[in-house]
């Protein structure tokens, strides 16, 4: 990956392609897996206590990692659109609604017999229905990939709406589960014999070995749809974890309650918890990547507004400012009946300076203007703007006249004793500025287009009474 590319952009786990750490991981896991399962292969068939309350916790601890799985698959697809998250998010919820069913049904949970007049294969029927189904889900997640790693592509299924998306998926799994509860609960004593007491049939462990063949296809299907995303690389985690569990809880044990049966329970339990904690790893990630981005966007923003409130060749406030400002201080100025002076200064023949020293020359003696008129502003509250070309303006608030005149004096002073040379001046042999300036007379309501005109007025009567002047607009 180059450095500033990114996980900001492919920070998704259906999208960020499994790099070797992730492939490491996972691999990982199934390898101590597959330890623990050849481990605990001799001993599977060995029979254990019946602890009444182990398929309570079991099944509740599954069916609500389950839910947050699905929640959490699915309000990805709501935020990326991609419909493989919709299959897989659906296929999460399908073994949530179905475990519920199942400890609905479950001999000796709600009801001895079960709930909903379940007959004694009715558990068996839902557990392989749900094994069976979360398998093909599995399948058409990979399915419905339609690309690889990459950037989220927005716009792939514009033509499903994703909330109209989640609420189809959602009932059409609840149908689906529903309906088989009920053939299951109604029709059982046309279910095959699955289990004989707590014993599994011969007819039993063929549907099952079906079933486990279903995960194998799965995971093929998964593995061979490359390249692999993160996600892909958890759900091969998931679906390996969910064979042993399978081959030991039902196939290679003697049924309910041995060994293997509560070995491969818990191996349920892991591969349900596994996506999960990786996919609250990924949001706590997010998060993380959220706090800092707020904080990183204050402080461009910041930056931004600092930078669009001054001007670029001289850095004092711009015009955007001076306009800000003056309206602020006109506003209180007008409602405490408070001083406030303007003051416009126009730099003289400074066409003719550009002429002569060359437009370069002609902005270095503008920032050296700047400066100077910078150093004139005494009182925090005074600002001197670049009012636009080679004019300038000082805002006073507070000042009355003899104040702002004494200001402007100095700025002209300021300006001469820079003592930049300009030969074509018709003022002397220095730069020179001429000085408009009018108050606020506090007595009067004024607007701050009158201030500008009477400052203006008065720049241009210094102008025409010689230029290197200030002269004090009339009241
Ligand atoms: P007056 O004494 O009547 O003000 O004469 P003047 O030549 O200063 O006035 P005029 O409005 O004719 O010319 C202003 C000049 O200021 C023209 C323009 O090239 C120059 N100017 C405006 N902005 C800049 C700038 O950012 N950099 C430089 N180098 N020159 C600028
Ligand atoms: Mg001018
Ligand atoms: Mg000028």
């Amino acid at each position: 990956m180059k450095p500033g590319q990114t996980r900001e952009y492919w920070g998704h786990l259906s999208t960020e392609p499994a790099g070797l750490r992730e492939l490491r991981a996972a691999l990982g896991v199934v390898a101590l897996s597959a330890i623990v399962f050849v481990a605990a292969l001799p001993f599977a068939d060995r029979p254990l206590p019946h602890v009444a309350a182990f398929i309570p916790i079991y099944v509740t601890a599954l069916v609500i990692c389950d839910l947050i799985t699905a929640v959490l698959l699915l309000s990805q697809y709501r935020a990326l659109q991609s419909i493989e998250l919709l299959v897989l998010g659906g296929g999460y919820f399908f073994t949530a609604a179905v475990t519920a069913a199942y400890a609905l049904i479950f001999p000796g949970l709600f009801a001895p017999a079960g709930l909903l007049g379940s007959g004694p294969q009715t558990s068996s029927a839902l557990f392989m229905f749900w094994h069976g189904g979360f398998p093909l889900m599995v399948m058409a997640y990979s399915m419905a990939k339609t690309g690889g790693p990459g950037p989220p592509r927005l716009n792939r299924v514009r033509r499903l709406r994703p909330r109209i998306g989640i609420v189809l998926m959602v009932a059409l799994v609840l149908a689906v589960v529903a309906a088989f509860t009920v053939f299951a609960t109604a029709w059982q004593q046309r279910l095959p014999v699955f289990l004989q007491g707590d014993r599994t049939t011969e007819l039993g462990r063929a549907f099952l070995l079906g079933v486990w063949t279903l995960s194998v296809l799965a995971l093929l299907v998964v593995w061979r749809r490359r390249p692999h995303t993160v996600l892909d690389a958890w759900l091969l985690v998931v679906m390996a974890v969910w064979l042993f569990d399978l081959a030991l809880a039902a196939i290679l044990n003697t049924g309910r309650y041995d060994l293997g049966w509560y070995a491969g329970r818990i191996y349920g339990l892991l591969a349900a918890g596994f996506l999960l904690i990786v996919l609250l790893s990924e949001n706590a990630r997010h998060y993380a990547r959220l706090v800092r981005l707020s904080a990183d966007l204050s402080v461009a923003n910041e930056q931004l507004w600092q930078l669009s409130q001054r001007d670029a060749l001289t850095e004092l406030a711009n015009r955007r400012a001076f306009d800000r400002y003056l309206a602020e201080q006109m506003a209180v100025a007008v409602r405490h009946k408070r001083a406030l002076a303007l003051v416009l200064i126009d730099v003289d023949h400074f066409k003719a300076y550009n002429d002569h020293y060359g437009h370069h020359a002609g902005d270095q003696c503008l920032n050296r203007l700047a400066a100077a008129l910078q150093a004139c502003c005494r009182r925090p509250a005074d600002m001197a703007a670049r009012y636009g070309g080679e004019e300038f303006a000082l805002i006073l608030p507070d000042s009355d006249l003899a104040g702002a005149r004494h200001t402007a004096e100095a700025a002209r002073a300021a300006v001469a004793a820079l003592g930049i040379e300009h030969a074509g001046c018709s003022t002397g042999l220095h730069i020179s500025v001429s000085i408009g300036l009018a108050v606020v007379d506090p007595s009067r309501a004024m607007t701050m287009a009158q201030l500008i005109v009477a400052a203006d007025g008065a720049l241009y009567r210094a102008k025409d009474g010689g230029r290197d002047r200030v002269v004090v607009a009339a009241p």
